[in-house]
This record gives structure tokens, C-alpha cells and sequence, in this order.
């Protein structure tokens, strides 16, 4: 039943942007990308988007590049390896991210150069590792923005389908990897500055290669990189092996009040816990990874009270446990076993809402295993 439901999510296009303007062109640019890889036969394994979306760069002015709010390492990698990309090939761009770069990714060359609110005349808008409209936060302006045609390419198995080209692949483990094939049709040559970027993707939404779609294709795309200069032991010292005490201590208190119950791991951050430990940011810095790891559990959540007092929802998963579906209705999204949300309510409220919709999915996936 998920799957059937997923399947009809990836590709449902919301009309409700005034995007329908540009449809016309874009369904020819379409039919015409696909009939020039039919009688082509370079790089035939990718799907006709990402031809649709090489065409639509090329022939674009001022390029809006957005990833989402509150970003990670994919996010900040992908939106990175394009705008160099970019460069190289001599297009205007803005870079844009609602929120600020976390510290672990402020080594990555032009991670400055991000803004918030992005000003300018664009005729195209690029979105990069999001899954919905509204995830792009303040970074995309719906009134100066209507019209401008959007490319969504994502690998959320949730994605809404919001652009007026969908090149979403669930099947990537990185948005960053997507944007290789991106780059490789655009026909712009790899640097150790694209590579960095595109490989600091890559390790982080797959967690140091340890997540299950860490598959021979993945491996490749990151030997291409290092290849063309990208450091692995650079990348993995920046964002797993480093990091600010403050983490360190707020991590000890929240382990230090961690719940199990039925197989579900959870614990809490609230606003005096980040003060008393001098955390700034409302990220909740791969504690959620940490806290699944324990053997008694298969579900890991961690909720984390932001500065603007909504509630993030961070939730892990053993393989074969799918909790996407339990963050898509509660208005968030994500992947099989990486997802998320945030609520507008109290720390105990998001709670009992998670652990009551967490709990009946549960059961919900172990009776379709019964059943078939
Ligand atoms: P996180 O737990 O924040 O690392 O997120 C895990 C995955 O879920 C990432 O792929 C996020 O993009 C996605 N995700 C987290 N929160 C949300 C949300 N509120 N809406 C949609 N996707 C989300
Ligand atoms: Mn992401
Ligand atoms: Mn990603």
C-alpha cells in the first residue's frame, strides 16, 4: 500500500504556484531532449529530466539556485558543486538557503557566497534536495518568483512533484550525485572545488557510506570524484570527525534522559538545554544517527525545540523499516529510513503525535508482511 501511495506522490505535479505558464514550453523542450537521447547514445542511463534540465540551463540568463531550509551536507554540497559548475560555464547565478550554513560545511569554497534573499531578475529557478515548496522557506519568493520555471531535482521519495520539471530519483543516494550526471550532460569538466562539494553530498546523506542505497553506482560516482581531486579523509574529518564541544555536551544531556519503549528510541532538546551547553543552532547534529544505533531499537527520534519554538522531528530507521510515510502525514517528508517534520506545538505534544502515528505505522507495515 506505501508504495503504491509513494509512487503517485514522486510524480504528482502541484499546479497551485501559477507555474502552468511555462508548461507548454517545457512539455516541448520535453518531447524534444527525449527524441535527441533516444537517437543519442551517451549517458542513456539517466532519465529524460536531467536532459530537460541541462537544455533549460543552458538557455537560461539569471539561474536562482535554492536548497532547503535548514540545510545539511547534501544540500549545502549540491547547491556548491552547481554554482561552480555554473561559473564555468559563464551563467549569472545566485546561490540561496533560507538557513545559514552549518559550521561543519563552511569549509566548502563559496559557501559564503550563500544568501537568504536572494534579489535579482532570474528566468530560471533551480531547486536542489527538497522535497516541497515550503521547505525552500523565505529563500524562494512566490510573488517575484511566479512564472519562473522551477527545476525540482531531488531523491526524496516524498517529493511533491512541485517544479515544472521533476527529475526525482529516489533511487539516488544524493541529490549530489544527481548533480554529477547534471554536470557530466552539461558537459563541464570536474575540478577538485566541483568534486569537494559534490562529495561532501554524497558522504553525508549516506552517512560515511554506511546507509543500504550505498550501492556499486554510488561507489563509482564517488571514485570520479576523488578522482578529479576530491579528498575522502578531508571530507570525513570535516563533518563526522570534528565538532564543537558544545555538541558534545548537549549530546551527554541528551542521552543522559534517552526513553525506550517497544523498540522505539527517543529523547528531547529543549531551548534551556541548548543555552545551558552553548549550542547556537537548531540542528540536532547527527544525534538521532547515534541514538538508533542502539541494539534494542529500530526506530530512533529525536525532537528538538527551535529558537522560532516549532518543533523539529528527526527519525531514523533499521532497513526495512519505512518511517517516510509516518513524516508525510505529519507534514513532513524524507526518506525510507532517514525523515522528518516539524510541528507547531509543545515538546510533549510532538511527542505523543510522533510516537501514536510512529506506532500505528508500525503495525500497519508488520501486518502487510503478514498478509504477503
Ligand atoms: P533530518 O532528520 O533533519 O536529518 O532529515 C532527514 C530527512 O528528512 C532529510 O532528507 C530531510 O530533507 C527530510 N526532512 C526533515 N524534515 C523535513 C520536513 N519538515 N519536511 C520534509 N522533509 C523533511
Ligand atoms: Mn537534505
Ligand atoms: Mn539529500
Amino acid at each position: 500500500m506505501g508504495k503504491a501511495y509513494r509512487a503517485e506522490r514522486v510524480f504528482l505535479r502541484d499546479e497551485s504556484f501559477g507555474l502552468s505558464g511555462s508548461a507548454g514550453f517545457i512539455e516541448a523542450l520535453k518531447t524534444k531532449s527525449q527524441q535527441r537521447s533516444e537517437s543519442s547514445a551517451s549517458i542513456s542511463s539517466a532519465p529524460d529530466e536531467s536532459q530537460t534540465a541541462a537544455q533549460l540551463i543552458r538557455q537560461a540568463r539569471g539561474i536562482l539556485v535554492i536548497c532547503h531550509i535548514m540545510p545539511d551536507g547534501d544540500a549545502i554540497g549540491s547547491l556548491l558543486g552547481l554554482a561552480w559548475a555554473l561559473h564555468k560555464l559563464g551563467k549569472e547565478h545566485t546561490l540561496a538557503c533560507a538557513d545559514p550554513v552549518p559550521d561543519s560545511f563552511v569549509y566548502l569554497p563559496g559557501s559564503e557566497d550563500i544568501v537568504s534573499y536572494p534579489e535579482g531578475n532570474y528566468d530560471l529557478v533551480i531547486s536542489l534536495d527538497c522535497s516541497d515548496l515550503k521547505r525552500l522557506g523565505v529563500a524562494y519568493d512566490q510573488n517575484s518568483l511566479r512564472g519562473v520555471p522551477i527545476i525540482n531535482i531531488d531523491h526524496h521519495v516524498t517529493n511533491v512533484g512541485f517544479g515544472s520539471v521533476n527529475w526525482v530519483d529516489p533511487n539516488s543516494a544524493a541529490t549530489a550525485q544527481m548533480v554529477l550526471t547534471l554536470i557530466e550532460r552539461l558537459g563541464v569538466p570536474l575540478d577538485p572545488t566541483i568534486a569537494t562539494c559534490l562529495l561532501n553530498g554524497i558522504v553525508t546523506d549516506t552517512r560515511g557510506f554506511r546507509t543500504p542505497n550505498t550501492t556499486p553506482a554510488v561507489m563509482e560516482a564517488a571514485t570520479r570524484l576523488m578522482m578529479a581531486g576530491a579528498s575522502m579523509s578531508e571530507i570525513t574529518q570535516q563533518v563526522f570527525n570534528r565538532r564543537p564541544l558544545a555538541v558534545v555536551r548537549l549530546w551527554g544531556r541528551a542521552l543522559s534522559a534517552v526513553q525506550l519503549d517497544d523498540r522505539i528510541i527517543w529523547t528531547e532538546i529543549n531551548q534551556a538545554m541548548k543555552h545551558e551547553c552553548g549550542f547556537s543552532s537548531d540542528s540536532g547534529d547527527g544525534l538521532v544517527g547515534f541514538l538508533t544505533s542502539a541494539c534494542e531499537a529500530d526506530v530512533g527520534i529525536v525532537f528538538t525545540e527551535k529558537d522560532n519554538g516549532t518543533i523539529d522531528v528527526s527519525i531514523r530507521s533499521m532497513p526495512g523499516i519505512d518511517i517516510s510515510n509516518v513524516a508525510m502525514r505529519l507534514g513532513g517528508g524524507g526518506h525510507p529510513q532517514a525523515a522528518g517534520c516539524n510541528l507547531n506545538s509543545s515538546l510533549a505534544e510532538a511527542r505523543e503525535r510522533v510516537l501514536a502515528e510512529l506506532r500505528r505505522s508500525l503495525l500497519e507495515q508488520a501486518a502487510a508482511i503478514n498478509i504477503n
